[in-house]
């Protein structure tokens, strides 16, 4: 393989996935990043948990907490819902970096100021030391990413991050729906408590800077879930960081000697939950993109629509799962807060009622192996991008033989439990 530099700027859950993935391609790679500003406390599921063991991010998966009930108080009804893992995340940022110097993987502490992209490569300008040179660049500094333009942006929403110190206790988290946003707070066994709003950002509702920490103080006083939760502690003014939460879509995702990943793709809305969970959806891919950009440069346009299409398609999907969960709370429906969060993206549903008629065998490009090839799949109204197997089974020549009417050879000759398998997946998608 030729010796090429890749230079990976971030070191959150998306740079630091990418770069294991070169890693274990043999890639020369180095991270570069400064540290996170302000401390936060975020919520993940399993399937956040699942991918961080993929990535191979193993210190960070057992620095998130075990997990704990999450009450949610939406529409005026009161129900605990699943569970959550609490992330501390200086802890986890800190895992992080851990897992990146076990693997081997450089590390620069520095702070990126600027860099100069060319058809040759890319100079990066760091605040300390030399320029760094780069025959490929992977932009995963999350929502401090340049902008490229964005392609599609939510409403502007701003997010008020609260922290303080309480006794340790039992630890929970708890998400609330208010007339002008929600709150979403924590408490973690150490006794730190976290208390986060989400608001319109142009509401012109909101205080001066210096009167922000008094008045979310005053807000988390009205609410019942907060005295739940916490001490008399939370009703204090506490430390405040203020931070975009506006969903946004960047222009474009890759170029023949780039890439975008995580937030520096796509950034969602903190409602979903699963802001950490697409970042690391569109890193894992990533690896094999560059791969296929570096070592097949006559399947550049492939990969590139490969990775663009899917970062694409993930933010659609969040947008429209956060658009639905926006439009369950109706107290407030007329409120510009959810007026305006419950029709966008657009009015798409989230899932398409499955429909045989609809679906079709298409080339579209697929990873195989370490690669980005094309390959027949099938396209559903559900699944744009295509499914190529099931569980190991190429699904294109099933639905070939189904759309010929000659589908049951093809099953028979399939071991019985295949055979369930496919049988059972036709029909989900109206095959009958
Ligand atoms: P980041 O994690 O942001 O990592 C970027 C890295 O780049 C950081 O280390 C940063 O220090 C570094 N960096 C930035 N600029 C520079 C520079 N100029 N030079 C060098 N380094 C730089 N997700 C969840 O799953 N659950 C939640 O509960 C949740 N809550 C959220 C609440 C809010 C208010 C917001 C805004 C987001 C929330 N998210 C949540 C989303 C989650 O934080 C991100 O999706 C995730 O961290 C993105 O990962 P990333 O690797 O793309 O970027």
């Amino acid at each position: 393989m030729t010796e090429l530099s890749i230079a990976v700027l971030g070191a959150g859950p998306a740079g630091a996935a990418v770069a294991l993935g070169l890693r274990r391609l043999g890639y020369q790679t180095c991270v570069v990043s400064e540290w996170r500003r302000f401390a936060a406390v975020e919520g993940v599921s399993q399937r956040v948990l699942d991918g961080l063991r993929q990535a191979g991010l193993e210190r960070a998966l057992a620095s998130a907490d075990a997990p704990t009930p999450r009450k949610v108080l939406w529409n005026g009804d009161g129900q605990s819902i699943n569970q959550e893992c609490l992330l501390d995340r200086p802890r986890f940022d800190a895992a992080i970096r851990e897992d990146l110097y076990a693997a081997g993987v450089a590390v620069i502490e520095a702070r990126v100021l600027r860099v100069e992209s060319s058809a040759d490569g890319h100079l990066i300008h760091l605040d300390s030391g030399e320029p760094l040179r780069a025959d490929f660049l992977v932009e995963a500094r999350g929502r401090q990413a340049p902008l490229a333009g964005g392609r599609l942006r939510g409403p502007e929403t701003l997010s008020l991050l609260n922290q303080w110190q309480e006794s340790p206790g039992r630890p929970g988290s708890a998400v609330e729906s208010l007339a002008d946003g929600w709150s979403w707070m924590a408490r973690l066994a150490d006794g730190r408590c976290y208390w986060q709003v989400t608001l319109d950002a142009n509401s012109g509702e909101l205080p001066a800077k210096d009167e922000l920490s008094a008045y979310c103080a005053r807000r988390r006083g009205d609410s019942v879930l907060v005295r739940r939760l916490f001490g008399d502690v939370a009703l204090q003014p506490a430390s405040l960081h203020a931070r975009s939460s506006t969903a946004i879509l960047f222009h474009e995702a890759g170029g023949p000697n780039w890439l975008r990943v995580g937030d520096a793709a796509m950034a969602v809305d903190p409602l979903s939950g699963n802001g950490i969970f697409q970042s690391l959806s569109s890193a894992l891919q990533a690896p094999a993109v560059i791969n296929t950009l570096l070592q097949c440069p006559e399947r550049a346009d492939l990969a590139q629509r490969f990775h663009q299409q899917r970062v694409e398609q993930l933010f659609l999907r969040f947008a429209r799962t956060g658009r639905d969960f926006y439009a369950m709370e109706q107290r407030w429906s007329e409120q510009p807060f959810w007026r305006d969060r419950r029709q966008w993206p657009d009015a798409e549903p989230l899932h398409t009622p499955p429909d045989f008629g609809q679906v079709r065998v298409q080339r579209l490009p697929v990873i195989r192996g370490d690669l980005i090839d094309e390959a027949e799949v099938v396209v559903t109204a559900d699944q744009p991008l295509g499914i190529w197997h099931l569980q190991g089974i190429e699904l294109a020549p099933i639905v070939r033989s189904a759309l010929r009417g000659e589908l049951e050879p093809v099953l028979v000759a399939l071991p019985v439990e295949q055979r369930r398998m496919v049988q059972g997946w036709l029909l989900g998608q109206g095959y009958r």
